[in-house]
């Protein structure tokens, strides 16, 4: 009986222990450029994750399942970030690995989450970005996932460079921060036509940083995000539309030279590239290639359709480089190259409204098959 005793114990602390599946292994939060603050956790293998809301205090608890912590995140807490309050961890089971997010009271947020597999870290990662919501005044009985799924699609439109950057010049002396600021509000005022909510990261001759523009697309809420430029080249044959989404390897030597003359607005204007630490830009670089990257490309390919039917294009007209201002986590984002300021012929055109009504149209033509296929 002794015996039998002995070995029921020690299956229970065999099965309560070491069989559990996966690790947490370390813990971090930060503050992310939309003023929200990011979790993240990291195991070593891919753990069963479920998340519940709860009031009074308010707070966030996520249990993963058939999961341990490492004996040095055991019982321990995490000073307050951004208007997260707490982070602490506990094993309310003895196989969940259970940690609580307190917020100020009152306080509502709304959160994203998601499993990121190993790439150049050797771990699973568990992401939950969160943002703050501000705090109804009217009636808090309407479902938040309602009030979502309802909501008029915002799209936040990026007219490039402005202020002391003047972007590409043209043969002729003119600027494209000026051109593509006449397109981003003739393209407002179509889509605004088609019921969509529009931002504009800029709607004067000013200079933003290319972190400022990730910003304000998450302040606005956005659903896509499209940057507006126009190139320049050497060759003064060179012609026609092309559109980038985000890639760390560039599609071609081409692609890889403009993003670098596209990214230098920050580096030349005084603004530090490197403000956000680099492990959230290994992370903005991990998302960009899971959702948000396959929506971007998505659009991108909507777009392509719609312009070939009314334009020239570049061949392979949707192209890949590691532009900063697409490296929003959660927006699908794109950047039109317009044409070349270069070409004598295709600057003409783009000074032409009509001209430019063709590619704007082309755009929200796209952006309306975008939303009919992601509803
Ligand atoms: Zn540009």
């Amino acid at each position: 009986m002794r015996l039998l005793k002995g070995l029921l114990f020690l299956w229970f602390c065999l099965t309560g222990t070491f069989c559990l599946a996966q690790t947490v292994q370390d813990i971090r939060l930060s503050g992310t450029p939309a003023d929200g603050v990011r979790f993240v956790a990291e195991l070593d293998k891919e753990a069963d994750v479920s998340l519940s809301k709860l009031n009074n205090p308010p707070r966030l608890v996520i249990d993963f399942k058939g999961t341990r912590f490492d004996n040095q995140l055991l019982q321990k807490k995490w000073p307050a970030v951004g208007f997260v309050h707490t982070c602490r961890t506990g094993t309310p089971k003895p196989q969940t690995a259970r940690v609580v997010l307190d917020f100020p009271e009152n306080c509502q947020w709304q959160e994203k989450h998601f499993s990121l597999p190993p790439q150049s870290a050797k771990n699973w990662r568990f992401v939950v970005d969160l943002n703050r919501t501000k705090t109804k005044t009217t009636t808090n009985a309407t479902p938040s996932t309602k009030a979502e799924t309802n909501k008029q699609k915002i799209i936040v439109l990026d007219p490039g460079h402005g202020g002391q950057d003047p972007g590409a010049v043209s043969r002729t002396g003119r600027y494209e921060k000026d051109l593509v600021l006449m397109m981003a509000k003739e393209t407002k005022k179509l889509l605004e036509k088609a019921g969509y909510k529009v931002v504009l990261t800029r709607s004067k001759d000013i200079f933003i940083p290319l972190r400022g523009r990730i910003k304000k697309a998450h302040e606005a809420n956005g659903d896509l995000f499209i940057s507006i430029h126009a190139d320049r080249a050497k060759n003064s044959s060179a012609k026609g539309l092309s559109i980038y989404t985000i890639s760390e390897k560039a599609s071609d030597k081409e692609a890889a030279a403009l993003a670098e003359r596209e990214n230098k607005a920050d580096i030349l204007y005084g603004m530090d590239l490197a403000e956000y630490q680099q492990e959230v830009s290994d992370i903005l670089i991990d998302l960009a290639k899971t959702d948000a990257m396959n929506k971007s490309s998505q659009y991108a390919d909507n777009v392509v359709d719609e312009m070939k039917k009314k334009i020239r294009l570049v061949p392979n007209a949707h192209r890949f480089a590691g532009f900063v201002v697409l490296k929003s986590p959660n927006i699908p984002s794109v950047l039109l190259e317009m044409g070349y300021l270069s070409n004598r012929e295709e600057e003409k055109q783009m000074w032409q409204k009509s001209y430019r009504n063709k590619l704007s149209q082309a755009l929200v033509n796209a952006v309306n098959q975008f939303f009919k296929e992601n509803p």
